[in-house]
C-alpha cells in the first residue's frame, strides 16, 4: 500500500469537494467543514515525502492534521491517521492484514476523543462499518477490502441523514439536525475514495 498516494489522493479528493463539505456542514454545524480539512491536509500533503515508510507517511499527516485542521475534524482525522500509522510501525510493505489493524486503530482512536458510538451521526458513522468491512474483505486482497470499505462508508454516511445528531455541533440543533448528512461521515467516505483509488 502506497501511503503516500492515499494521502495525496485524499487532499484531492476534499479540494474537489470542499464546497459541498462546507455546504453540508453549514446546514447542521459552522460551515467550515471543507475548508476546515482542505486546508490542513494541503499542509499535510507539504509535509509527506514519498520516501518515507507508510507508517511515518500516516504519522506525519496525522500530525500536520491535529496543528493545522481548525475545528472538531482536525484531532479527529489527525488521532485517527497517527493511531493508524503507530499500528503499521516501521513496516516497508503493508498488505490488507496491517492496514486492517491500523484502520482499526483508527477507529479506537476516534472513539477514545470523541466518544462518539455509531448512530451518533458523526464521522464514526461512516468509519466504524468501512472498517468492519475491510476486516471482513482483508482476505480477498487490499483492492477488494479497499472497495468494501468505500461500500459500507457511502451506506453508513447516508445513513446518518435521519438520524439526530448526540455529538458535536450538530448536537445543538436537537430535531433540527434530522434531514441532513453528516460532514465529517461524507469526508470519511473521501477517504475511503482514495484509498480504493490508490489500491485499484
Ligand atoms: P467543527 O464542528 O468544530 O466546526 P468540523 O466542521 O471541521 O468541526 O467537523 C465537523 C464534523 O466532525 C462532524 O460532521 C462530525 O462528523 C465530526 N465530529 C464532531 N464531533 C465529533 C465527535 N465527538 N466524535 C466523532 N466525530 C465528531
Ligand atoms: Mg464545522
Ligand atoms: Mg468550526
Amino acid at each position: 500500500m502506497d501511503a503516500y498516494a492515499w494521502m495525496i489522493r485524499f487532499s484531492e479528493l476534499v479540494t474537489a469537494d470542499a464546497e459541498r463539505l462546507t455546504r453540508l456542514d453549514s446546514a447542521i454545524g459552522d460551515g467550515d467543514h471543507g475548508s476546515n480539512l482542505d486546508r490542513g491536509l494541503r499542509a499535510a500533503a507539504e509535509a509527506l515525502s514519498k520516501d518515507l515508510p507508510p507508517g511515518k507517511v500516516l504519522i506525519t499527516a496525522g500530525r500536520t492534521l491535529v496543528s493545522k485542521t481548525g475545528g472538531a475534524s482536525g484531532p479527529l482525522y489527525g488521532t485517527a491517521l497517527r493511531r493508524a500509522g503507530k499500528s503499521l510501525g516501521d513496516a516497508a510493505e503493508v498488505g490488507a492484514a496491517e492496514l486492517g489493524a491500523a484502520l482499526r486503530a483508527a477507529l479506537e482512536g476516534v472513539q477514545e476523543l470523541g466518544k462518539a458510538s455509531e448512530g451518533d451521526k458523526t464521522m464514526v458513522d461512516a468509519l466504524a462499518p468501512a472498517v468492519a468491512a475491510f476486516e471482513a474483505s482483508a482476505g480477498e486482497g487490499l483492492p477488494a477490502a479497499a472497495r468494501a470499505a468505500l461500500d459500507a462508508a457511502e451506506k453508513g454516511a447516508e445513513a446518518t441523514v435521519p438520524l439526530q445528531a448526540r455529538k458535536g455541533r450538530a448536537s445543538y440543533l436537537g430535531p433540527r439536525s434530522v434531514g441532513h448528512l453528516d460532514p465529517g461521515a461524507a469526508s470519511t467516505v473521501l477517504l475511503f475514495r482514495a484509498l480504493a483509488d490508490v489500491t485499484d
